[in-house]
C-alpha cells in the first residue's frame, strides 16, 4: 500500500515494526528463548504459530501475553513428523503464508560419553537436530512457493567448544549448524535464508534446572555467572532480539551463518 507521504509514520520518530506482515512459526514457545522470541515477533507486528509441547498453562500466558487474534497455539512434538505436518497446514489455513521458522525446541542431554544409553543419544538427536529437520522440510515447499522465507535455528555455544561431561548435547548441536549451513546454501538462490544462534548461558527454566541439580545450586550459580566475561548470566530476550533481526529483511544477506551471543565467553581460553 502506498501511503501519501503526509500519512506515512516518519521513522525517525515512529519506528515501525520489524516483522509487519509477517507469520512465525516458533517451536517450544512456552517459555524460556522461544516465549521470549514470540512475544518479541509478535510486539514487531508478526503472526505467531506457538508450538508448545504441552499446552500447559505456561503456554497459555505466552499465547494470553500475544493475544488470540495474532497467534494459533499448537501442541506438537517436533520429533513427530505427522503433527508437524498438521501444524503447518492449519497455521497455513489460518494465516494465508508462512515466512520465518524459529528452530528453537530443545532438550539438554549431558552425561559422560560412556555411561549414556542409545535412548538418551536417539532422544537428543531426534529433539535437538531432527525436530529441526522436520520443521524446516515442512516449512521449505511453502517458502519455496513464496520465494522467500527466513529459518533461525537455536544452536548452542556447544555447537562450538566443548564441555566435558555434556555429551551428546554439543554433537547435536554442531550437527544443527552444519545443518544451517547446508540449507542455507542449498536455497539461497530461491530467497530462503537459514542462520542460527548460538546462545551461551541463558537464564531460562533449562539453565535454572542445571543449577538445581547441582550439589550447591546457589553456589553452582554463582560459579557459572563469574566464569563469564560481562559477569552476569544472558537473558532470553538477549536472543529474541538477534532472532527478531536474523528474521526480518534487515538481515536480507546473511545468510548460512552463526552468531554467538554469549558475553564473549567463547573467546576465553583459560581462566
Ligand atoms: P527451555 O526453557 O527448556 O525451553 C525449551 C522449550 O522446548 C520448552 O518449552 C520445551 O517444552 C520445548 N520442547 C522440548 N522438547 C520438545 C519437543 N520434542 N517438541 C516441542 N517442544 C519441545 O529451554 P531454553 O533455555 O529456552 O532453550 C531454548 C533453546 O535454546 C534450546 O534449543 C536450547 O538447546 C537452546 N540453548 C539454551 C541455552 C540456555 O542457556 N538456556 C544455551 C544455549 C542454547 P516443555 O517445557 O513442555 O518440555
Amino acid at each position: 500500500m502506498n501511503l501519501p507521504t503526509s500519512t506515512r509514520p516518519d521513522p525517525r520518530t515512529t519506528p515501525l515494526p520489524r516483522l509487519a506482515g509477517k507469520v512465525a512459526l516458533i517451536t517450544g514457545a512456552a517459555q524460556g528463548i522461544g516465549a521470549a522470541t514470540a512475544r518479541l515477533f509478535a510486539q514487531h507486528g508478526a503472526k505467531i504459530v506457538l508450538n508448545v509441547l504441552e499446552d500447559n498453562t505456561l503456554a497459555q500466558r505466552t499465547l494470553a501475553a500475544i493475544g488470540e487474534e495474532d497467534a494459533l497455539l499448537y501442541q506438537a512434538d517436533v520429533t513427530d513428523v505427522a503433527a508437524v505436518q498438521r501444524m503447518l497446514d492449519i497455521a497455513v489455513a489460518r494465516f494465508g503464508k508462512l515466512d520465518i521458522l524459529v528452530n528453537n525446541a530443545g532438550i539438554n542431554v549431558f552425561n559422560d560419553p560412556l555411561k549414556l544409553s542409545d535412548d538418551e543419544w536417539t532422544r537428543c538427536f531426534e529433539v535437538d537436530l531432527k525436530g529441526a529437520w522436520n520443521c524446516s522440510r515442512a516449512v521449505l515447499p511453502i517458502m519455496l512457493q513464496q520465494g522467500a522465507g527466513s529459518i533461525v535455528n537455536i544452536a548452542s555455544v556447544h555447537g562450538h567448544k566443548i564441555i566435558p561431561g555434556c555429551f551428546p548435547y554439543p554433537v547435536a548441536k554442531h550437527g544443527l549448524i552444519g545443518l544451517t549451513r547446508a540449507l542455507g546454501i542449498q536455497y539461497a538462490a530461491q530467497g530462503i535464508r537459514v542462520n542460527s544462534i548460538s546462545p551461551g548461558l541463558i537464564l531460562t527454566p533449562i539453565a535454572e534446572a542445571g543449577f538445581a541439580a547441582a550439589a550447591d545450586p546457589v553456589a553452582e550459580r554463582h560459579r557459572q555467572t563469574e566464569i563469564l566475561p560481562t559477569k552476569r548470566i544472558g537473558e532470553p530476550e538477549e536472543v529474541a532480539y538477534t532472532a527478531l533481526f536474523l528474521a526480518s529483511d534487515e538481515a536480507r544477506f546473511i545468510n548460512a551463518t552463526d552468531i554467538l551471543i554469549d558475553g564473549g565467553r567463547s573467546q576465553v581460553y583459560h581462566d
